[in-house]
């Protein structure tokens, strides 16, 4: 029973995912699977930030990610910072 205990995470998070190279995204609990890219090779994921309710989409890659706060601007593959706004908002 004990043992059982301490094997349970210490806490459930699910991280949204960008591959640097062609810009899709996904949103997964660990780094996902390297899966092929359409922009050649395999996707290259980077975590952009903690899965919220609030939809932000970047200006320039047009990629949407669920999240609780602003997402971190760093790693946008159409130049270096993203420009996230809320968007569907109320
Ligand atoms: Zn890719
Ligand atoms: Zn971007």
């Amino acid at each position: 029973m004990a043992e059982l205990a301490s094997r349970q995470p210490k806490r459930k998070g699910v991280f949204s995912y960008q591959c640097k190279r062609c810009g899709a995204t996904t949103q997964s609990p660990t780094l996902p699977g390297a899966s092929e890219c359409p922009n050649g090779g395999i996707h290259e994921w980077s975590k952009i930030t903690q899965v919220g309710g609030t939809p932000y989409q970047c200006q320039k890659c047009g990629a949407t990610i669920p999240s609780r706060t602003i997402p971190p601007p760093a790693g946008c593959p159409l130049g270096k910072y993203h420009l996230w706004k809320q968007i569907g908002g109320r």
